[in-house]
């Protein structure tokens, strides 16, 4: 029986080379937090969230005093009744934010434990719906400095000579004149065969000041429009969603399959991010996304294209992962031994078993943030 024997966990904060901004905030590092279970066979998982860009000692608290003890000495191919005992145990501390993300790393390291075990690839231990690859849009079109409308455009032609069919960009910061300017200029510059997506990162507050935007990109044909309102604002989402011929997409923070099942139900979202580094790991994620079916609404995980690409790879109505294609705005690939590759617009997938790929310990001593032994990040909290 594979028993969970001892668990490491830690924190790192990864910088971003250059200071990049969203419509309402600007980041300059990233924390993570990270995990490892280790079983008596001699076979380990990793699991890891991202935590924001503070507190991110927060994550491995919440292991070793909420779930440490919950997992030693478990089987950890009882991923059901594990997540059931942490969700239950942290019921007053949990339900969103860091402590769910905390069960999130734990269940995804349970699931890469499982499969490496099983010798299989996570998308393949899941039930595979592709093999070898699967399509994936180009996530950027930031605002930088001194980056004109032109520039966008240039970013995005980019994407689209190296293949990438979807693609996504950033909107909402500026006037809605001027933002109609960059998504004329990004249509412009790749054209209408190209699903083009469109980020507000919560950065409005009202159905009124968000028509003033969305009605002026109808004409360019979004494919989407991605959190418009703060994840909260279930009303407006859906309010939104019969006031425009723009698909609505949210969830990339948002937690467990019941809250998205009201989304759901009120008509709030046609497409769901739900990430499963936040949601509540690969068993929520896998909830959520079966259930989305029931709803003819498709997932599209939000970021970490290293852990969705397996899980797009594994769910019939996951038709994306989303790609950064480096690692200067979502830099978590920084801190592993190995990177996914894309080849025309997908997502190459990996082969060996588990996730595929480890983390580069010598950049997580770089950037650590909690300190074990070892000048490293980990920290052992298991038995
Ligand atoms: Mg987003």
């Amino acid at each position: 029986m594979p028993i969970i024997t001892s668990i490491e966990v830690g924190a790192v904060r990864v910088p971003l080379d250059t200071v990049t901004s969203f419509s309402n905030r600007s980041v300059r590092s990233r924390d993570f937090g990270l995990v490892k279970l280790h079983t008596a066979e001699g076979h380990t998982g990793i699991g890891f969230a991202y935590v924001g860009t503070v507190a991110g000692e927060m994550l491995p608290l919440a292991v070793e005093t909420l779930f440490a003890r919950l997992l030693t000495g478990r089987d950890s191919l009882e991923v059901e009744a594990l997540w059931k005992a942490m969700y239950q145990e942290a019921l007053l501390q949990g339900r969103a934010g860091v402590v769910m993300r905390a069960i999130s790393a734990i269940d995804i390291a349970l699931w890469d434990l499982n499969a490496r075990s099983a010798g299989l690839p996570l998308h393949k231990y899941l039930g595979a719906t592709d093999l070898d690859s699967i399509a994936a849009y180009a996530s950027g079109g930031y605002y930088l400095d001194g980056k004109t409308p032109q520039k966008l455009g240039e970013e995005l032609a980019g994407y689209a000579a190296m293949g990438f069919k979807a693609m996504k960009m950033k909107t909402g910061r500026l006037s809605p004149q001027k933002e109609e300017d960059r998504l004329h200029a990004a249509r412009d510059a790749v054209g209408y065969d190209v699903a083009l997506m469109m980020d507000v990162n919560n950065g409005w507050e009202d159905l009124t000041q968000t028509l003033q935007y969305v009605r002026r990109f109808e004409k360019y044909q979004p494919y989407f429009i991605e959190e418009p309102f703060l994840t909260d604002d279930l009303d407006n989402h859906a309010r939104l969603a019969r006031a425009t011929s723009i698909p609505v997409a949210t969830g990339e923070v948002e937690t467990g399959h019941w809250r998205q099942k009201t989304l759901l139900d009120m008509g709030g979202a046609a497409i769901l991010q739900t990430d499963a580094a936040v949601c509540g790991g690969i068993t929520e994620w896998r909830r959520v996304a079966q259930m989305a079916s029931g709803y003819g609404v498709t997932v599209m995980p939000h970021a970490f294209h290293d852990l969705h690409a397996p899980l797009v790879a594994s769910m019939p109505n996951a038709p994306y992962a989303e790609m950064f294609l480096d690692d200067k705005v979502f830099n978590f690939s920084r801190l592993l031994d190995r990177r996914m590759r894309h080849e025309n617009g997908r997502i190459v997938l990996h082969q060996t078993p588990g996730l595929g790929f480890g983390f580069d310990e010598a950049i997580l001593r770089e950037f650590a943030l909690t300190r074990g032994d070892n000048h490293g990040p980990w920290r052992n909290v298991g038995r």
